[in-house]
């Protein structure tokens, strides 16, 4: 990757090592209109910076789309499944943990997430869907992810290996093996995360699993992965009676990775078990 980038740069935390870059040509689906009553306050698919997480009502949180953190173009239009995924997967970036707060950090964040993920990893885009700064700051990763989740699908990312197709990624941002997320943080946590269950109709007490749940890595630390019970209580008080919504796919996912797609190393592999640990 180059050298020459200001502000912090994600190293590699185990995400990318060998992880399927489950992107390939487009396949000119359609992602019809959002529902009505979807995350976004403008058809434009424009947020506004100054509109607070929603304390009630349904999850509605602010996503800044790339164009905002200024994205570059993907190398391939990211691949896009008629389903929803089945697990949401926290990281954290295994970057400093910034004091910055600020909006600007976030969206160099981003960039630098994507240059690595492009650039060091050789990957067509960033890895996950979504990212979070330390500031609470939630944006779009892979292309195409906005309009995918409103659609009720799912853009294969390359942020689980083996488990692209079915699993939907949200980057964290900081090193959480012994320092705790900042309240700004999880509170955009717990927003995105509802989004998703209702976007997706997913139980979050099934949904929400931590990277190291599904491959070897300590991914998102120590200290973030404890509180993933209490996200996943977070989420739940959040979504109140919608938190009862079935997953649609209960228990261990059974698809092999990459559905229809060549990919190197993990042809014959299954999803592992989940690991709680
Ligand atoms: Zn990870």
């Amino acid at each position: 990757m180059a050298e020459n980038v200001p502000g912090p740069r994600p190293t590699p935390d185990g995400h990318g090592d060998g992880t399927y870059d489950g992107t390939g040509g487009g396949d000119g689906s359609s992602l019809g209109d959002p529902p009505p009553g979807d995350a976004y306050p403008d058809e434009a698919g424009h947020v506004p910076d100054d509109v607070p997480p929603r304390a009630e009502g349904r999850p509605r949180p602010v996503v800044h789309p790339r164009r905002e953190w200024k994205a570059r173009p993907p190398l391939r239009p990211a691949k896009i499944l008629d389903r929803a995924p089945d697990r949401i997967i926290v990281h954290h970036t295994s970057t400093p943990n910034s004091p910055d707060m600020s909006l600007e950090h976030a969206y160099q964040l981003s960039r630098d997430v994507q240059r690595f993920h492009m650039q060091g990893r050789g990957w067509a885009d960033s890895g996950q869907q979504l990212t979070i700064s330390r500031g609470g700051v939630v944006m779009e990763g892979r292309n195409r992810s906005l309009d995918a989740i409103r659609a009720g699908k799912h853009v294969v990312g390359a942020q689980a290996l083996r488990n692209n197709s079915h699993t939907i990624g949200i980057e964290n941002e900081g090193t959480y093996k012994t320092e705790d997320v900042p309240d700004a943080l999880w509170g955009s946590l717990i927003e995105v995360c509802a989004w998703l269950c209702v976007r997706y109709k997913l139980t979050p007490s099934l949904a929400i699993i931590g990277h190291r749940d599904l491959n070897d890595t300590d991914c998102p630390g120590d200290r973030l992965y404890a509180r993933l019970p209490d996200l996943r209580d977070a989420v739940a008080l959040r979504l109140g009676p919608q938190a009862l919504l079935s997953s649609p796919v209960p228990g261990v996912p059974d698809m092999p990775d990459g559905v229809g797609l060549p990919s190197p190393g993990d042809a014959s592999s299954l999803p592992q078990p989940f690991r709680r640990r």
